[in-house]
């Protein structure tokens, strides 16, 4: 295999060479024998931030294909023990070479399957990143974590937790999820929390989310984890719906067995989406000790200033189109008539805690 030496971050590292895997001027990352994926870099970015902050002694890296991630972790994350993992023979070499390349010094190497691995190891941070759903690893992750032991989650799989593949989000995450929901994107991540909340009730633990975000084509979640029944309990009691009204916008969620089918303000039948987690997407401690540059700063940024907001938001186009008003207001607009705050989930998402009648009236006078 022909290899490119390509740089990110601290680590300089192989990856096979995109030049040879061209197919009709075309390129794809996933057709590379080890995968590497220059746009997950603001993924790794960001994670390596949150392990600077949490410090974890021990890194499970249970998907490394070129070990890009555990590397980073041990050169900027000052973590001293990484277990680096793939199923794949040809990754294991790679991440092999790589380790030698950047002076890793203390390491392990598996090549198993993720979940027969995470079944015999302890992390204090375990990185999922599969392709696809993280769901088949939920339950293993949640295992393999030490005590108050953080797992990072990353989900690909856009359309069923958006609301675009209803079976297959009923499958993946046991939630009902027919339409695509105005406030989607957060639905998304509310709809992988509370799966992993649900998993990890299994066994006996609560979960605490420290980060959670979405970015162009995959979902991230952070989590902290901790055990007993209690703190089990007490983080299902963050699960509940969320409905959305098709004619007026209006929304609701609730996480007690109240029918949220009609819509209070039209009396139309909304549309309902859950389990779902309901509860807090942050640790505002942790959060604002994260700091990057770049890419990651922005995004970072953006998350910070939704640290306080409530869930779910309000997208200007569709809510304007919905009230079929003339133009769409601007988004500063609406949040400072609204008292309310700008989501990194849509450039014209507004998150508010005013009435729906309130958000109406500033709607109709931006
Ligand atoms: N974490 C990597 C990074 O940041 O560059 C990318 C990981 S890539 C999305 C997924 C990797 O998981 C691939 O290298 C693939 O071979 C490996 N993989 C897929 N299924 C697996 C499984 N069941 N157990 C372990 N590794 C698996």
């Amino acid at each position: 295999m022909k290899k490119a030496k390509v740089v990110e971050g601290k680590a300089t590292f192989y990856i096979p060479d995109p030049q040879d895997y061209i197919k009709d001027g075309k390129f794809d990352p996933a057709w590379l024998p080890v995968f590497y994926n220059p746009r997950m870099k603001i993924n790794r970015d960001i994670s390596v931030e949150l392990a600077k902050v949490i410090s974890p002694k021990i890194v499970i890296d249970a998907f490394s294909a070129s070990g890009v991630r555990g590397i980073r972790y041990a050169l900027e994350a000052g973590v001293s023990h990484v277990i680096f993992n793939d199923v794949d023979k040809n990754a294991i070499s790679l991440i092999e070479e790589n380790i030698k390349l950047n002076s890793i010094q203390s390491f392990e190497i598996y090549n198993m399957d993720a979940n027969a691995l995470l079944n015999s190891k302890r992390g204090f941070f375990v990185d999922i990143d599969p392709f696809g759903s993280p769901s088949p690893f939920i339950l293993s992750a949640v295992r393999s974590v030490g005590r108050r032991g953080v797992i990072g989650f990353t989900a690909t799989d856009l359309s069923p937790l958006e609301g675009s593949s209803p079976r297959s989000c009923r499958r993946k995450y046991g939630a009902i999820n027919n339409r695509k929901l105005s406030f989607s994107k957060e639905v998304g991540v509310r709809i992988l929390l509370g799966r992993i909340a649900s998993e990890a009730s299994v066994e006996e633990k609560g979960i605490f989310p420290i980060m959670s975000f979405y970015y162009g084509h995959f979902f991230r979640v952070f989590i902290r984890v901790e055990e007993g029944a209690t703190k089990a309990d007490s983080s299902l009691e963050n699960l509940g719906l969320v409905a959305e009204c098709p004619k007026c916008g209006f929304h609701k969620f609730s996480n007690d067995s109240c029918d949220l089918r009609k819509c209070e303000i039209c009396g139309s039948e909304m549309t309902v989406a859950g389990p779902l987690w309901l509860g807090s997407l942050y640790e505002s401690e942790v959060l604002t000790s994260m700091n990057s540059e770049g890419e990651a700063g922005k995004l970072l940024n953006k998350i910070k200033q939704e640290i306080s907001a409530p869930a779910f938001y309000y997208s200007l186009d569709k809510f304007s189109s919905m009230l079929n008003l003339p133009a769409v207001p601007s988004t500063k607009d609406i949040v400072e008539c609204t008292s309310g705050f700008y989501t990194h989930f849509d450039p014209k998402g507004v998150k508010t805690n005013m009435d729906y009648s309130e958000v109406i009236k500033c709607m109709k006078n931006s």
